[in-house]
């Protein structure tokens, strides 16, 4: 049997699929590629893919909506590929449930760092369920805030709240470290599992943001999750 991790490249630049598919040939991936968004959102929906490499301007269906689409029916991860301009504000405003992004121009091996810890966390969400019996504590309670280990499930105030992945491991490994500061990088390395990581950390706020969003009364006063100063963030 094929054991080869299979990607799905939905990406409308010839070239730029092209040169995607070559090197994750290289890197001993599987590759198909879907040049607009249609196509990408079909192909994604067969659900024989690992991961999903997705441009955001896309002919007939943009990546937003193939990623919103594609999220109602399967977790596999995807990552978000913008153009500099138009990259962070969208992605804040927008919350389509994309595990990771990009902005071009990247480098492939920055790339395939993230394809591989995308990958590694999805199936370690997998094999989840028999590790999270052991644990000793099946919720984290912070005042009004409470994470629920066993069900992935976080209230506030008793009122649930829906995080994405990437939303839901930060709280959870920022709660279980209470009131100790981490960078950027510690965050990226120990929540999103990049080894020795020297890219882009501002998926860092992104996700910061995003949370604040959904648990703060007020995201430009968080009473949760805080900012230190020089060093990085931290949940109070
Ligand atoms: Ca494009």
């Amino acid at each position: 049997m094929n054991n080869k991790k299979k990607i799905l490249i939905v990406e409308d630049e010839n070239n730029i699929a092209q040169l995607l598919a070559v090197n994750l040939m290289l890197a001993g991936y599987d590759y198909d590629i879907a040049s607009d968004g249609e196509d990408g959102l079909n192909k994604a929906l067969t659900g024989s893919f690992d991961l999903i490499l997705l441009d955001l301007m896309l002919p007939k269906m943009n990546g937003f909506e193939v990623c919103a689409r594609v999220r109602k029916k399967l977790s596999t991860p995807i990552i978000m590929v913008t153009a500099r301009e138009e990259e962070k504000d969208k992605i804040l405003g927008l919350d389509t449930g994309a595990d990771d992004y990009v902005t071009k121009p990247f480098s492939f091996s920055e790339l395939l760092s993230r394809i591989k810890a995308n990958i590694r966390r999805s199936s370690n969400e997998l094999v989840h369920p028999e590790k999270v019996q052991s644990d000793e504590q099946s919720s984290i309670t912070v005042r009004g805030l409470t994470i629920d280990t066993e069900k992935y499930d976080v209230t506030l105030d008793g009122e649930p709240i829906s995080l994405s992945r990437q939303e839901y491991d930060l709280l959870l490994f920022l709660a279980k470290n209470l009131g100790k500061p981490f960078t950027r990088e510690q965050l990226m390395e120990t929540v999103w599992g990049y080894e020795g990581y020297l890219g882009d950390i501002r998926a860092v706020d992104v996700t910061v943001s995003r949370l604040r969003a959904k648990i703060e009364k007020d995201p430009g006063e968080p009473e949760y999750l805080l900012t230190k100063r020089g060093i990085g963030y931290y949940l109070k």
